[in-house]
């Protein structure tokens, strides 16, 4: 009785098309993806030699050379699958730096592999696995104990699976899995219908599902560059963080891209990309370093090298900075690109996964100039990553154990000749980290919301002091309080603060509120709504930090501002000659427009002298007082009282 071959041809077709799409497409270049490749080529040549087997018993040839070179053909390439299949999944854990320190676990999985290997390949001369019989092959001693090695890799790739199941997305590990259900299938029919050879068949489709899903381009490959996605990026260094596995990484940021963007518009902005994507691939090329290449987005491309080739990592990252130091003619503009380029040795430089994003993602802002390979090594400071990191947990501390103060730095008035008001300034110190200034704690409680009861203590501490009986004693006009932009955006924050007022007693214009130009720039409805609330109730504002965003003069104008606060570049910026008539006219401009003028960080007399011929109302700075605790405060504008 004939054999059916229709599945095994079925197979071959299938594993053609996988074949050439992973080619041809935009594949994963990584050592997953090759040997995915030759899994799937290895297959095919087995489904193939299957094919012919068959045949030459249909044709009924006794051409015993031809049919032992078939047989042989189809049975090696038939159980290479197998072992292959689990080098496939020692690559998807990226844990084949185990098998470095441990080579002879390695050799000793192997060896299977090479008894199978021999007992084919000598089976020409032994017949221990098939012989011939009127043109008909008879399987002989052998013949299963085949199926018995090809259990063991099986076996041994679920083993491993479980092994490192934190390192496999859990839809990797189903897709996996999914061979046995398939595998028992194909026992099933090949029970009921035994001359259907379905075996290579459920292999394709266990290789096709691994083709749509975990090896599908469109999830891991960026379509523009060709390079691996964000998305692999995080899988691969958050498992070989997990694993242990030590290896390089070169990081480069284009630090212009976001220029760049606005200046060739989206598609050319693509060829630029492609342009850099294709230099890192020739750098990877000829340094014949094998390492996997990522770009993530926004101008940032990464480099893992591993492995034995991790020794080259540092001559590759020469390379790569000087091939980004040349000009790219992009649609007949020659462009530069500031690549920062830096080289980091994991886990040793930056030992997890949250500081190496952090890290990552603004390097190139620590250092000045682009043009050199920059060492983690000397870049990241442990101390400020585990800091940030840690804020949330901080900033929830701070408040269960109200290590929240407020400070108060005293404003001059020129033309009264005294202190008038003060800004509250707010201090956390915590008990492991000291002292951490408002500028890294305040931008992440405005991203979990913190910011809204650390406003609330602010403005709590405050008007109790304002209340106290120091405060009346000491004659001061109002306190300045900052809010920041979340606070601003807020639509109950006039009703919240007012309500506050109210309940301590105070007179509503002894509070003044800062505010920037970004809130601003947010939702000018709801700020103009809170602004009008709180001002027809006797709060006034300021503006602070003039002069350090994108002053728009008119919305500046369309807002109800009492006072406008000269940001601290402004005073450092004043003996420049240019700067300095900006700097008169802007002053004119803002008295005309009958806003008062406080300016803010001067540490000297002659800053102070400057300012007051600038025609400057208040001077706030180091010079006079740092930002210190209420009751020094109180102390240091008695002190000034009865010296002035
Ligand atoms: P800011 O409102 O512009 O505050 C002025 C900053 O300049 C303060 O820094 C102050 O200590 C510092 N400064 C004052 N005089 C001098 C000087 O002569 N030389 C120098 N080098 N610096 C001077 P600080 O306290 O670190 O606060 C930084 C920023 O954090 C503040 O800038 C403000 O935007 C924010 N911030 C502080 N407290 C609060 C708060 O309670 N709520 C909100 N939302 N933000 C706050
Ligand atoms: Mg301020
Ligand atoms: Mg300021």
């Amino acid at each position: 009785m004939e054999n059916l071959v229709h599945f095994d041809i079925a197979a071959v077709i299938m594993l053609l098309v996988m074949l050439m799409t992973n080619i041809f497409s935009k594949r994963a270049k990584n050592t997953a993806g090759h040997i995915y490749v030759l899994l799937v080529g290895v297959t095919m040549v087995a489904a193939l030699f299957n094919v012919f087997t068959v045949a030459l018993e249909n044709i009924g040839t006794d051409n015993v050379v031809l049919h032992n070179i078939v047989r042989t053909i189809y049975l090696l390439f038939h159980n290479t699958a197998t072992p292959l299949f689990v080098m496939y999944i020692i690559s998807l854990t990226r844990t084949w730096h185990k098998f470095k320190t441990n080579p002879h676990i390695g050799i000793i999985l192997m060896i299977p592999y090479f008894v199978v290997v021999g007992i084919i390949v000598s089976n020409p001369f032994t017949n221990i696995v098939f012989t011939l019989e009127n043109g008909a092959l008879v399987k002989t001693t052998f013949a299963d104990s085949l199926y018995f090695f090809a259990t063991f890799y099986v076996l041994l790739g679920f083993v491993y699976i479980i092994m490192y199941r934190r390192t496999l997305r859990i839809g990797a590990i189903l897709v996996l899995c999914s061979s046995i259900p398939l595998g028992i299938v194909a026992v099933f029919v090949k029970h009921f219908f035994p001359r259907s050879l379905v075996e290579i068949f459920s292999n394709a489709v266990v290789l096709m599902i691994i083709s749509m899903t975990i090896q599908n381009p469109e999830k891991n490959v960026d379509t523009i560059t060709n390079l691996r996605k964000y998305r692999a990026y995080v899988t691969d260094i958050k498992t070989d963080f997990t694993n242990n596995n030590h290896h390089k990484l070169i990081l480069i940021n284009i630090a212009n891209y976001d220029s760049l963007r606005s200046l060739l518009g989206y598609d050319y902005t693509n060829e630029l990309l492609k342009n850099i994507a294709n230099k890192l691939s020739d750098c990877n090329k000829t340094n014949n370093a094998r390492s996997e290449l990522y770009y993530l987005d926004r101008g940032k491309f990464r480099i893992v090298v591993n492995g034995y080739n991790a020794s080259k990592a540092e001559k590759l990252a020469a390379d790569i900075n000087e091939a980004l130091k040349h000009m790219i003619e992009i649609n007949r503009i020659e462009v530069t690109i500031d690549a920062f380029v830096c080289l980091a040795k994991l886990p040793e430089d930056i030992g997890d996964y949250k500081s190496l994003m952090a890290f990552g993602n603004d390097f190139h802002e620590r250092v000045e100039k682009t043009g050199e390979v920059y060492l983690a090594s000397e870049l990241f400071k442990q101390r400020d990553f585990h800091l940030m990191n840690d804020m949330e947990n901080i900033i929830e501390k701070a408040f269960k154990n109200r290590s929240f103060t407020v400070y108060y730095q005293p404003i001059y008035s020129i033309e009264k000749k005294r202190f008038v008001s003060a800004e509250a300034l707010l201090r956390l110190i915590d008990d492991e980290y000291g002292f951490i200034p408002p500028n890294l704690f305040i931008p992440v409680a405005e991203k979990t919301g913190a910011i809204h009861r650390i406003g609330d203590i602010v403005l709590e501490n405050v008007c109790q002091f304002i209340a106290g009986e120091d405060f009346k004693r000491l004659g001061l006009d109002y306190i300045e309080i900052n809010l920041s932009v979340v606070q601003c955006m807020q639509r109950g924050l006039a009703d919240n603060i007012l309500s506050t007022i109210k309940r301590y007693g105070i007179s509503p214009d002894k509070i003044n509120l800062e505010i920037t130009e970004t809130a601003a720039n947010y939702s000018q409805n709801i700020l103009i709504e809170n602004m009008t609330k709180l001002i027809n109730a006797g709060v006034s504002f300021s503006l602070d930090d003039f002069g350090t965003g994108y002053s728009n003069m008119a919305r500046l104008a369309s807002l109800p501002l009492k006072i406008v606060k000269l940001d601290k570049t402004f005073v450092d910026n004043s003996n420049k000659p240019k700067l300095h008539i900006f700097l008169k006219g802007t002053i004119k401009m803002l008295k005309d427009m009958d806003m008062e003028i406080v300016v803010e960080g001067i540490e000297t007399e002659q800053m102070v002298n400057t300012f007051s011929n600038l025609n400057c109302d208040f001077i706030q700075g180091y010079y006079y007082s740092k930002p210190i605790p209420e009751p020094d405060f109180v102390k240091f504008i008695e002190n000034a009282r009865t010296s002035a």
